[in-house]
């Protein structure tokens, strides 16, 4: 089943607002197989709407409205699908009795404007809204389904799941094939690099179908299939895997939702070992995303944010000396910082991080994005020295994860390159 979503607002068009409707839509879409080939979004205006409508009407088996279904003037949906199905506008009794007794409830009495909510086009049935006034509308129309939820997203999102889901998935019957997905996380290689080597695979890709994707510090690969039972979905997705695994296998550190501080928290855990940090430019970045796993207490010691020269000194032993003669952006200092965090909270591992992360602060020595990560334990210390240039967000983010990775390999005795 091909479907397109029309989200109506000028607030979207002005960017006041970011559509999230529609991914919300897409997500849930794609996950009882239904294809969305296009996403538009457009003003409150009669003409736009009808047009935008009868496009999509021409192409696509299933069409998704949101917004527009409030009570203003500027509220246009209704008025689109009545256009473009030719089917006039008429009150629903039970809908207008509906939104009375609503407004009876807080000791009001519609308007005009508000009953324009209890019409619909003629043969269209009234999706319930239990989070608001404005009901959904649904439409078959020459063998096409036609949808209009509400914009709020709370509305959007019940109605969606209690509603045009189950419709949805009724008309789908035997060809309902939900697509089942799996995300391999990869550390240690970029998204061109990866690409390069599995090109033959992705080129080739029929199903399940192979999609990198790159964010800061990480890269994706995310495998989806459409099956109409979840076993047969497994075994394609398990093959897959086995081959990915067999020729990249190496850079992968975890699936699905085991982020870079699970995959630390299993390590760690695996060895029954402790770990403290220490922290410069990530600002407590790495202790936050170590403690976003629930169960970390059993593992993380603690963590000191230690920003000022003085308190790398006073509270790590960072020697007087060592800051004077390296600087605080070095290895020396990363090193002093992980072995003293680790004396300090007596813990198996100590991780410290210290960089320059921008955009002030460079120099020609040291340019913005300079970054040293040290990590001491009972075998002894490493640290690496980097440059991750980019935003002061994307720094902190690759450093952190960067950071978690070189312990992760560190704790299972993986070389750290
Ligand atoms: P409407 O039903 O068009 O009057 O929209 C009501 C409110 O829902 C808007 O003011 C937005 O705050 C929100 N909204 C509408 N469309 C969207 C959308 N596509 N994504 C997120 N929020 C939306
Ligand atoms: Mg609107």
């Amino acid at each position: 089943m091909k479907a397109e979503l029309v989200s109506v607002g000028t607030e979207l068009l002005l960017g006041e607002i970011v559509d999230t409707n529609a991914a919300y839509m897409s997500q849930r879409l794609a996950e009882i197989g239904v294809d969305v080939h296009f996403r538009h979004t457009v003003g409150d205006n009669l003409d736009r709407i009808t047009a935008t409508l009868e496009l999509a009407l021409s192409r696509s088996d299933a069409i998704l409205i949101c917004g527009g279904l409030g009570p203003t003037q500027d509220d246009l949906t209704r008025e689109g699908v009545a256009e473009v199905t030719g089917r006039p506008l008429t009150i629903v009794p039970e809908a207008e009795q509906h939104l009375r007794e609503f407004f009876a409830r807080r000791g009001l009495t519609p308007t005009e404007n508000n009953l324009k909510q209890a019409s619909a086009p003629e043969g269209a049935r009234l999706l319930d809204n239990t989070c608001g006034t404005a009901p959904g509308l649904f439409v078959q129309h020459d063998g096409k389904l036609i949808f209009a939820v509400p914009g709020p997203p709370t509305e959007m999102r019940e109605m969606m799941q209690r509603e045009v889901l189950p419709i949805l998935c009724e008309h789908l019957g035997g060809d309902l094939r939900p697509v089942f997905t799996r995300v391999l996380r990869m550390a240690d290689i970029g998204e061109s690099t990866l690409v390069a080597e599995i090109d033959d695979l992705i080129s080739g890709q029929t199903d399940p179908t192979i999609a990198p994707y790159a964010k800061p510090g990480e890269v994706t690969l995310r495998l989806a299939t459409k099956a109409a039972r979840e076993d047969e979905a497994r075994r394609r997705l398990d093959a897959m895997e086995a081959e990915l695994r067999e020729r990249v296998g190496r850079y992968i550190y975890g699936v699905n939702d085991e982020t870079m501080e699970v995959a630390v928290g299993i390590a760690l855990r695996e060895r029954g070992a402790t770990i403290a940090v220490a922290e410069s430019c990530t600002g407590g970045l790495v202790a936050s995303r170590i403690t976003d796993v629930s169960g970390s207490s059993d593992y993380m010691l603690g963590g000191v944010v230690a920003y000022a020269n003085e308190i790398k000194q006073r509270v790590l032993g960072v020697p007087a000396e060592v800051l004077a003669e390296h600087g605080a952006v070095s290895e020396e200092t990363a090193l002093a910082m992980a072995v003293g965090v680790r004396d300090l909270m007596g813990a198996d591992y100590g991780l410290a991080t210290t960089g320059i992360a921008g955009p002030t602060g460079g120099t020609e020595e040291k340019p913005v994005g300079t970054v040293f990560v040290a990590i001491a334990d009972a075998e002894g210390t490493i640290c690496r020295g980097q440059i991750w240039p980019g935003t002061r967000e994307q720094f902190k983010m690759r450093v952190s994860q960067n950071a978690l990775n070189m312990l992760r390999k560190r704790v299972l005795g993986i070389e750290v390159s």
